[in-house]
This record gives C-alpha cells, sequence and structure tokens, in this order.
C-alpha cells in the first residue's frame, strides 16, 4: 500500500490540510492518507497548545467523510515532544509492507534539513512538500529521490489564524470544516474566557 502521512499540530485542522492532502493523494496515487496529531508539547507550550484528544477528536471528524482519510494516535498516545522518526517508525511497525510518503507543507519542509537523524528519514519515507501560501517551496540541497515538490492549490489558512479568529468573535466557517467549526463553539476552544 502506498500511506501518506500527514503530521501536524491540528490546532484546529482546517482545509489548507484537508486540500494538500487529498492532493498528494491523487498526485502520488496514495490508497490512504493518515493524519497523526502530534502529542502534546510537556514544555512551556503545554498552556498554548490545546489538550491533545480536542486535536485528535477535531481531525477525526474533519476526515470522516473521507474513504481513504484515516487518524492514527501514535503520536497522541506517546509521551514527551512527537519527533517526525517516532512517528514513522510506529507507523512502520504496524504496517511494515506499507510504502510512506510524509506530507508536509512548504514552511515545515524548510526545517527538514536541521532535523537530527535526517538520514533515517529518508530511509522510512519519501518526503513530500507541498505549496503554501507565503512559504518559498525550495529544493535547495534536498535529495530528489527522496523528496517530491508538489503544487496544490493555495488556501490561505492557517490555524493560527483561525485560533486568533475565534477569539476575537469572527467566524471560521468555510475555513475549517463544518463539524469543526461545531466542535470548537461546543467546547469554547480558542476563547479568552473559555466560560
Ligand atoms: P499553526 O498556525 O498553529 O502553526 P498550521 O496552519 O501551520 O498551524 P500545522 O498543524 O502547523 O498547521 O501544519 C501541519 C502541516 O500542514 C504542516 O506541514 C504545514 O506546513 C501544512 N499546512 C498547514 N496549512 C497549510 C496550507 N494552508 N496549505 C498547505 N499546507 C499547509
Ligand atoms: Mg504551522
Amino acid at each position: 500500500m502506498r500511506l501518506g502521512v500527514m503530521g501536524g499540530t491540528f490546532d484546529p485542522i482546517h482545509h489548507g490540510h484537508l486540500v494538500a492532502a487529498s492532493e498528494a493523494a491523487h498526485l502520488l496515487e496514495l490508497d490512504e492518507v493518515v493524519f497523526v496529531p502530534t502529542g502534546q508539547p510537556y514544555r512551556k507550550d503545554v498552556s498554548t497548545v490545546t489538550p491533545a484528544e480536542h486535536r485528535y477528536l477535531m481531525t477525526v471528524v474533519a476526515t470522516a467523510s473521507n474513504p481513504r482519510f484515516t487518524v492514527s494516535r501514535v503520536d497522541v498516545d506517546r509521551d514527551g515532544p512527537t519527533y517526525t522518526r517516532d512517528t514513522l517508525r510506529d507507523l512502520r511497525d504496524q504496517r511494515p509492507d506499507d510504502e510512506m510518503f510524509f506530507i508536509t507543507g512548504a514552511d515545515a519542509l524548510a526545517q527538514i534539513l536541521s532535523w537530527e537523524g535526517v538520514e533515517e528519514l529518508w530511509e522510512l519515507a519519501h518526503f513530500v512538500g507541498v505549496t503554501r501560501p507565503g512559504h518559498l517551496l525550495s529544493d535547495d540541497g534536498l535529495p530528489q529521490d527522496k523528496v517530491s515538490l508538489l503544487e496544490v492549490p493555495a488556501m490561505a489558512i492557517s490555524s493560527t489564524d483561525c485560533r486568533q479568529r475565534t477569539a476575537s468573535g469572527e467566524p471560521v466557517w468555510y475555513l475549517v470544516p463544518d463539524g469543526v467549526v461545531q466542535y470548537i463553539g461546543k467546547y469554547h476552544l480558542y476563547r479568552e474566557d473559555p466560560s
């Protein structure tokens, strides 16, 4: 099986993530894309990142209608900060026969070269860099056989913007899936005063 892996904080998941995954699945003929929400950072970020269970459930809600999209708990269930190496190792252990394609936006791809153990990452998966408005998709120094660069429809959406909009009472309708709008409202996420 050709398996796409879409890692992210997903705080909240938005249509930029979904379009990137869908387009990568189409262009690379992936059989499935598994979304992997990151675990809870245990240092200073802990107060600013929404609890992992909420981010996991919003990801489930957002992907439920697509038969090729699934969600994995490997990072949510592992203690400590999330490293892509651990994500890919855990998925490989669960599905040793799958060929993995790690899908990442241009901003995150720029950091690949600074990741530790980059050689092991190349062993575990192909890397797919997708375009993202406001970020350059540069292929300087990336191994051509391991990294594919894909142009996807431009969705100028970020989770940061969705959180800020919610905090100031602006709508996030159509930036995130309908069920995610309702989930955010139901649990009063991203409010200054969560009561
Ligand atoms: P935040 O603003 O909190 O950093 P984000 O919108 O960047 O959130 P992440 O969860 O950090 O979302 O991103 C997960 C992955 O999705 C990253 O690889 C990121 O580059 C990619 N991504 C996020 N938004 C888009 C978008 N609009 N278009 C393409 N890729 C995106
Ligand atoms: Mg980000």
